[in-house]
């Protein structure tokens, strides 16, 4: 009998293989030289490579974009790198959850081919100074409630789609606001690859998944799954009556401080290029950002009318 193996075997030119893993090998390049070895090797066989950037604690949200990403390459890259640029000095940077061997486990589980995790350093060598900063949809929203957030985002994934240079890349709609940035870095940069958006994972009660989630306490996780309800309360207000856009946000704010959050914003925004949306007038976005405790969440949901 002839076996064809359809997947090449597993392999990282000049990365490593880490051993002794419930689940197998996996293959891990920590240096941007082992990754461009590893892809040139794929690239030289004609195989679609996918990029799923991460911060790692990985969860069903991220594995979402490891299947999209394999229904759409024949190979997988992730990467885990908790970005110092995009965190504010106030921000949760050092308490960020990090967990590099349980990710490799869920990555191998969920057929990752190679799993990029370079250091600081290498990201950022002595005498770094360049910044991407995109104007527009980075304004608002978080862009102004996270002041510097959206040039380390775009800082981090120009650096990592030049590094990979990946057919396609897949991020979480969950964070609409920074898909939206990477959608028009990649356009603006005129940078080879398909951005592909993925629809948000909620638990059963409609939370999204968030590595942040694990911060809440018990008490709060019960109450975090309002944000979710709100929102789509006050998107089915809003096709329901179009024109009144302040009045409902204006009642799911005061619904979600009375559930106990404080509110960075509740905004409907228009879905293609989060400009402001006076009135429900085409495809839009309701995007929310709040605090419960010390865990800041964000949610979104689409609104269109009737
Ligand atoms: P992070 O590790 O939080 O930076 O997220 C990495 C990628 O996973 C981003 O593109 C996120 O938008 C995406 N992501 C995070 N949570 C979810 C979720 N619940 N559903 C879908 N995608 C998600």
């Amino acid at each position: 009998m002839t076996i064809v193996n359809q997947r090449p075997p597993r392999q990282c030119l000049g990365g490593e293989k880490e051993a002794g893993m419930a689940t197998g090998d996996i293959a891990v390049a920590r240096s941007v030289d082992a990754l461009r070895q590893a892809v040139a090797a794929w690239r030289a066989r004609h195989e679609r490579i996918g990029l799923v950037p991460t911060m790692g604690a990985i969860h069903e949200g991220h594995l979402a974009l490891v299947r999209a990403a394999r229904g759409g390459c024949e190979r997988v890259v992730a990467s885990l790198f908790v970005n110092p640029k995009q965190f504010a000095p106030t921000e949760d940077f050092a308490a960020y959850p990090r967990s590099e061997a349980a990710d490799l486990t869920a990555f191998q589980t969920a057929g990752v081919d190679l799993v990029f995790i370079p250091t600081v350093a290498e990201m950022y060598p002595p005498g770094f100074a360049t910044s991407v900063e995109i104007g527009g949809v980075s304004e608002g929203l978080d862009g102004a409630h996270r002041p510097g957030h959206f040039v380390g985002v775009a800082t981090v994934v120009a650096k990592l789609l030049l590094q990979c240079l990946p057919d396609a890349a897949y991020f979480g709609e969950k964070d609409y606001q920074q898909l939206m940035v990477v959608r028009r870095l990649a356009r603006d940069l005129d940078i080879p690859v398909r951005i592909e958006g993925v629809t948000t994972v909620r638990e059963g009660d409609g939370l999204a998944l968030s590595s942040r989630n694990a911060y809440l306490s018990p008490a709060e996780r019960r109450t975090a799954p309002l944000l979710y309800r709100v929102l789509c309360d006050s998107a089915a207000a809003l096709t329901q009556d179009p024109e009144a856009v302040a009045a409902t946000l204006a009642r799911g704010i005061a619904q979600l401080r009375a559930g106990g959050f404080a509110v960075d914003y509740l905004e409907l925004r228009d879905a293609a290029d989060l400009t402001a949306m006076p009135q429900l007038a085409g495809p839009a976005r309701l995007l929310a950002a709040v605090h419960i405790g010390r865990t800041r969440l964000i949610d979104n949901v689409p609104v269109a009318p009737a």
